[in-house]
């Protein structure tokens, strides 16, 4: 499917995901679909917990054991690539990628989109995570219905909302 459209199927998606036990804690994940040469994901993380061997254009893969969930992944991958998802008491909150302004704001109701770039739903946002080190990228961390967890990939900010 990416192949003709661009989106991954759910499948394809859902091979990236951890069991929905381990996304009790915050998780990395990273849909990387295709063999291109590049590796800040494995450079910047801390922990060690992305893998790319000496071939760079071999795909990232993730150690969830070691993965704390901490974002630093994802402001660093320049494919836009990485989220962080955490499954807790029905909701999921994610933190994405944002490299729009104005940035949405706290508290601040958003349209989720999916990988289509369809409205899914509504998240709230529970933080906006901004500093010097991430080169403009911003962390937007969003809460919203669990049933979304394999759908919902970023926000639509209505300005004046
Ligand atoms: S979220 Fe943090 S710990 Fe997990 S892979 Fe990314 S940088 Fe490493
Ligand atoms: S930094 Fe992003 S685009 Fe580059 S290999 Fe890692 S996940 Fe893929």
């Amino acid at each position: 499917m990416i192949e003709k459209t661009g989106v991954p199927s759910l499948e394809q998606v859902k091979q990236e995901f951890p069991d929905k036990v381990v996304l009790k804690k915050p998780k990395a994940i990273i849909e990387c679909y295709k063999e291109i040469p590049c590796n800040p994901c494995h450079t910047s993380c801390p922990f060690d917990a992305i893998f790319i061997p000496e071939d760079i254009n071999v795909r990232p893969k993730i150690d969830f054991d070691k993965c704390t969930g901490c974002g630093i992944c994802v402001y660093n991958c320049p494919g836009l690539a990485i989220m962080v998802t955490q499954i807790k008491e029905g909701k999921i909150l994610m933190k994405i990628p944002y490299e729009f302004t104005p940035l949405p704001k706290v508290d601040q109701t958003v349209n989720v989109v999916n990988r289509a770039g369809e409205k899914i739903s509504e998240g709230i946002v529970r933080k906006v995570q901004l500093s010097e080190k991430q080169n403009k990228t911003a962390l937007i961390h969003i809460e919203l219905d669990e049933k979304y967890a394999y759908e919902a990939i970023t926000i639509e900010v209505l300005h004046g909302s």
